[in-house]
């Protein structure tokens, strides 16, 4: 019985970082936060549906992100992160998974998060297709050290587990 278990319970991590530039708002986890910088990359750049876009992927064994939306596509220049995601999940569920829950971690100096983690947790949660009770953000700051505490940057990590309904 416990192989039939591990076999069919599958984890996936995700790592994302996006560079700030001035000007708001903030795009991240899906929704806009208001704030006096933003995420830059060739997407929406939301670094937090980046990393759980991976994790996804990780967790059924299908890539990456890079992968699947190529930034050498002009197809996915300022594309909403939230339609990768959906798609990537698309991938999942067609090869017969279901999303378990989500944990993640933003890193990030600033904005402070915490009034923000239960909307966060509810786009997610939509994106997901699944009830918020499953997904879980989590906030941390740099300690003003390193790119995250000198505000050059923000970086998203997420685990997924995901159980197969074959
Ligand atoms: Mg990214």
């Amino acid at each position: 019985m416990a192989e039939a278990v591990t076999t069919r319970l599958r984890v996936g991590i995700g790592h994302d970082t996006h560079r700030l530039t001035p000007g708001g708002p903030l795009r991240l986890g899906g929704i806009d936060i208001p704030h006096d910088h933003q995420l830059v990359g060739h997407s929406d750049a939301d670094a937090l549906l980046h990393a759980v876009t991976d994790a996804l992927l990780g967790a059924a064994g299908l890539g990456d992100i890079g992968e699947l939306f190529p930034d050498n596509d002009p197809a996915n220049r300022g594309r909403d992160s939230g339609e990768m995601l959906s798609e990537a999940l698309d991938r999942i569920v067609e090869a017969g998974y279901r999303v378990v829950n989500v944990d993640t971690i933003v890193f990030a100096e600033q904005p402070k998060l915490s009034r923000f983690k239960p909307l966060i947790e509810g786009r997610l949660a939509e994106l997901l297709r699944i009830e918020s009770s499953r997904v879980n953000v989590k906030a941390k700051t740099g300690e003003r050290v390193g790119p995250i505490g000198r505000q050059e940057a923000i970086t998203a990590e997420c685990v997924v587990l995901l159980e197969s309904m074959t």
